[in-house]
């Protein structure tokens, strides 16, 4: 899990690259590289290029939003159509933030468009957890961490949760 840029490294602010050629050797290598590390994690749902430095725009997902579910790959993942405009709230985890949860609202029903690992377009109509963690996934493309989806209140709390963490790190 080394590989995992975690907060408040700067390089979680970036946004992603549109791959405009899916069958480039190195975008295989670098969804390689993703899958490796997520198949050392246990549990993970969801992981985006940008929380391990790179630049295109790849993300990894469990298919039905459940731990044990396929792992799939999805390149240029952008939210094309909000299904259902109700939020659901959920208790999110992010690698970027080990150790913290943290209660979200996000929208019910989503449609995700995007390419698969061959270049083939995909829509992925997203319910449930999968549509809480497919919007956590392309926050990531965007530069957006959770922390970011917080009110001003909410952020300074968890912020100060955060420093203190840090400063146990040094401390070790
Ligand atoms: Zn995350």
């Amino acid at each position: 899990m080394n590989e995992i840029l975690k907060y408040p490294d700067p390089y979680l602010k970036t946004k992603a690259t549109i791959i405009d050629d899916v069958n480039k050797p190195s975008i295989k290598y670098e969804i390689n590289y993703m899958v490796k590390i997520m198949e050392e994690i246990d549990g993970g749902l969801g992981l985006s290029s940008i929380q391990v430095g790179l630049e295109n725009s790849i993300i990894l997902y469990r298919e039905g939003g459940n731990p044990k579910d396929n792992l799939k790959v999805l390149i240029n993942a952008k939210i094309s159509s909000v299904l259902d405009t109700n939020l659901q709230r959920s208790e999110e985890g992010c690698f970027s933030l080990p150790d913290i949860f943290i209660p979200l609202r996000r929208y019910k029903k989503i449609e995700v468009i995007g390419l698969d690992e061959y270049g083939i377009n995909v829509r992925i109509i997203a319910k449930d957890m999968l549509s809480n963690v497919l919007q956590h996934e392309i926050d990531h493309l965007n530069g957006i961490l959770m922390i970011d989806r917080l009110s001003k209140l909410q952020k300074n709390l968890f912020k100060r949760r955060l420093k203190g963490m840090k400063f146990k790190d040094k401390a070790v």
